[in-house]
């Protein structure tokens, strides 16, 4: 991928090209890795352009744009949330995106999102648990056991060594199917047949369930001492899963809180609800755990940032594994200027008729 051949093409990885490449790398590896990047782009924070994302909301879903650049490199992640999806068979998130050179506008890369989503969304919430967690933590609560969930388990476990998970959803299915996909990743499972059974002895509670509502997925009385939440499926404004209390008793760390803050559990709080910012803990400016009695809160929305970085880090890791199409995706006339004339010269062999017939009939 280093030199492209022609200034037209552009790599293009499709959801087979992804999955190709997940299994090439392998899942805890790719997931490990993918944690460096994220967080190697939350220590440049500063160099970001950042903005909330650009939401279209609707009665049953939001769609996202999100983008963002380091100056060098632009990348943009269009992707939706629609939790009533899966009852038509249907992805409750999808996405794609591109990664373009900020020196002339170019695309050097489009991606499936789908696949790239749920993993660099568990990769920043393992990251956020690696900072943020008691030292130790082997115990993971995961309540929702959708698309996103083995995900956050292999992430959790690749990079603090979570292995043993208590799964809760309101379809044990799900949970069991969940439990299926992970019995060859060295995990103890045990599903459990409500969401407090799934806390007890928890050191990290995820949730990650979907419902456009104001939902109370985490009560109160439910969060112990020293546990850190992993709050991810409350990510759009009247969708939210924790109870207002466990705020009030958790430090609560954010992405990027003028998104945060219309989007993320704070939302139920006053503007100034006092938060931290993920990226000063990451880079080291600001404390994480106060100590071991402690709450942490990382309240998950998804920034444009973590698209970014894993759309770097698939760049990077196609150099080694050719796992891509070439995409005739732009325009290149021989002479730049002379747009209309490769229309012209193309109707010669793909138009029998050619435009000059278009033309005489209108
Ligand atoms: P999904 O639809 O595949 O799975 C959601 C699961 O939650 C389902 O199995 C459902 O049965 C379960 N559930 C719903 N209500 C529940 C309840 N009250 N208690 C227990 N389980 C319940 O969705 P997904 O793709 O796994 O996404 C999960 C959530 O994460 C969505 O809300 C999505 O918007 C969000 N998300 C957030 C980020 C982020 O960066 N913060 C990224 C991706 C997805």
């Amino acid at each position: 991928m280093t030199a492209q051949p022609h200034l037209n093409v552009v790599p293009f990885v499709s959801v087979d090209n992804m999955m190709k490449l997940v299994h090439a790398i392998g899942v805890e590896t790719f997931l490990r890795e993918l944690c460096d990047f994220v967080e190697e782009d939350f220590c440049r924070w500063e160099h970001f352009d950042k903005t909330p994302r650009v939401a279209a909301h609707s009665h049953d879903g939001v769609i996202e744009l999100m983008p963002t650049s380091d100056g060098t490199l632009y990348g943009f992640k269009y992707v939706n949330g629609h939790p009533k999806n899966t009852k038509s068979g249907r992805q409750t998130v999808t996405a794609f995106g591109v990664l373009s050179d900020v020196d002339n506008g170019y695309p050097l890369l489009l991606t499936e999102m789908t696949f790239l989503t749920a993993l660099r969304t568990a990769a920043t919430s393992a990251v956020a648990a690696k900072h943020l967690s008691r030292r130790g933590s082997r115990t993971m609560a995961i309540i929702g056991n959708g698309a996103q969930s083995e995900f956050q388990a292999l992430a959790f476990k690749a990079l603090i060594g979570v292995d043993r998970l208590r799964l809760y959803d309101i379809d044990r299915s799900a949970s069991e199917r969940c439990q299926r996909n992970l019995a060859q990743y060295g995990f103890e499972i045990t599903v459990c047949p409500t969401s407090q059974e799934a806390v007890e002895g928890a050191d990290i509670i995820t949730t990650i369930t979907a419902d456009k509502q104001n939902a109370v997925i985490l009560s109160d009385n439910m969060v112990g001492a020293g546990v850190h939440i992993n709050a991810v499926g409350g990510d759009s404004p009247g969708k939210t899963e924790l109870q207002k209390d466990i705020l009030l008793r958790s430090d609560v760390f954010v992405e990027y809180p003028p998104q945060t803050r219309i989007e993320g559990e704070i939302q139920q709080m006053p503007a100034d609800f006092p938060v931290r910012e993920l990226w000063e803990v990451i880079a080291g400016k600001q404390p994480g755990r106060r100590g071991p009695e402690h709450i942490t809160l990382f309240d998950s929305v998804g920034f444009a940032t973590e698209d970014f970085s894993a759309l770097r880090y698939v760049r990077a890791k196609l150099q080694d594994n050719p796992l891509f199409e070439d995409l005739d995706l732009l325009a290149d006339p021989d002479e730049p200027r002379d747009l209309f004339g490769m229309l012209l010269r193309a109707a010669a062999w793909s138009e029998p008729r050619g435009l000059d017939h278009e033309a005489r009939k209108n």
